[in-house]
């Protein structure tokens, strides 16, 4: 039986939160409308720009992930425009349903889950629909571990067409380079329960200029996702259209100071480490990695397990026994695969012990693992500094 509260949270979010920021959070709940709310929404969007790499100003929405996706699609889209979707797994689905669900004509080019999408693909389905007003792509396919390659694809837009570039950063933004200017991407969005290190609850969107002059002529009503409102808001009074959640922004401000006092460039590199370490751990307990090297997330690491003999799901209830909570797969790849989060508040030992209670827990439904080959390789990892 695992202690009282006391559980590993590896999920590709939501994610630990640090005590820290937790504190934060439990501060006296403020007027929305108060001067002190206006100086924390002014003071998280201003350092939430280095995270995006962008000098436009990241709107902040109460809402999950899902909620700035939406908003990104009505935003800039009418019914009967076009949009290219890039379908590299579970979320580059979602981005397709929303852009089918408000009448848009949508080309999806499906990438088999566990790929990256490569930038001649999409040069040459951009070539088969120039009408595209838009091209969707997803950062980091949460559901399969893959980190597509972002700055090239939006380089590749930009060079076969006016398309707006919209990329869902949920699960990465803010453990990862992003640099949106300089790579031509028109809309970032994020949320806060992944490396940013908060609880469920608020979505972050980073606009380009030429995105809002395309929101600007869009016709497509909108209401509480109406981000001229948020720009309007943010730029003329320091606040947001709606109440904002007030608690989590103290959270947000906490979070902020912790990227930056270990330094972006280092919170990066330590994501890059949590990678190799868990990566070199799974290897070497025989397990198979889904995504390639090349294209391997380091936020969450997929281990393809549909050739083994033991059951995915029932391993997944046994780890949870002992107080881990590791991710199954979504749509067909469930049952088949199971992921391991390592963003945000994560550190060297936290895989460590992952990868030793994998090897336990594997032992324990029978098979036969000889002890310490996965920590042995993560742990040289590690030592080779
Ligand atoms: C988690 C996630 C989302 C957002 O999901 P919500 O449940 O709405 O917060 C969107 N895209 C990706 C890639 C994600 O990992």
């Amino acid at each position: 039986m695992p202690l009282k509260d006391k559980y590993h949270l590896r999920i590709p979010g939501p994610t630990p939160v640090p005590p820290q920021v937790q504190r934060a959070m439990t501060q006296p709940v403020i007027g929305h409308r108060s001067r002190l709310a206006s100086q924390l929404i002014q003071e998280c969007s201003e350092r939430l720009k280095p995270i995006f790499g962008t000098r436009q100003q990241p709107l902040i929405v109460a809402g999950s992930g899902t909620s700035a996706l939406e908003a990104a699609v009505v935003n800039t889209l009418s019914p009967g425009d076009e949009a290219v979707v890039v379908v590299t797994g579970a979320f580059g689905d979602r981005f397709a349903k929303i852009v089918e669900t408000y009448g848009i004509g949508l080309h999806r080019l499906d990438i088999p889950w566990g790929k990256a999408c490569e930038p001649e693909q999409l040069a040459d389905f951009l070539k088969k629909h120039p009408g595209a007003k838009s091209v969707f792509l997803t950062y980091c396919e949460t559901s399969t571990g893959v980190l597509n390659p972002v700055a090239e694809l939006a380089r590749t837009v930009r060079q076969h067409s006016d398309a707006l570039v919209i990329v869902d950063g949920v699960s990465c933004v803010g453990a990862v380079p992003c640099q949106m200017d300089d790579w031509g991407v028109d809309i970032m969005v994020t949320g806060s329960q992944k490396a940013l290190m908060l609880p469920p609850g608020l979505a972050f969107l980073a606009v380009s200029e030429r995105a809002w002059q395309v929101i600007a002529g869009n016709r497509q009503p909108r209401f509480y996702l109406n981000l001229e409102a948020y720009r309007r808001k943010l730029e003329q009074e320091d606040t947001t259209p709606f109440t904002a959640a007030v608690s989590l922004l103290y959270g947000l401000k906490e979070s902020l100071s912790l990227l930056e006092e270990e330094g972006f460039e280092n919170v990066c590199s330590r994501h890059e480490r949590l990678k190799n370490i868990t990566r070199a751990g799974i290897r070497a307990s025989g397990l198979t990695l889904m995504a390639d090297d090349r294209h391997a997330s380091p936020t969450v690491t997929s281990i393809d397990a549909s050739q083994e003999k033991w059951d995915v799901e029932a391993f997944r209830k046994k780890l949870q026994s002992h107080g881990f909570y590791v991710a199954g797969g979504q749509q067909h790849l469930k049952g088949k695969i199971f992921r391991i989060g390592h963003m945000g508040y994560c550190d060297e030992w936290d895989i460590l012990t992952v990868l030793a209670a994998v090897e336990v827990t594997l032992s324990q439904m029978g098979q036969s693992v000889e002890p310490g080959m996965a920590t042995k390789a993560a742990q040289e990892v590690m030592m080779d500094v």
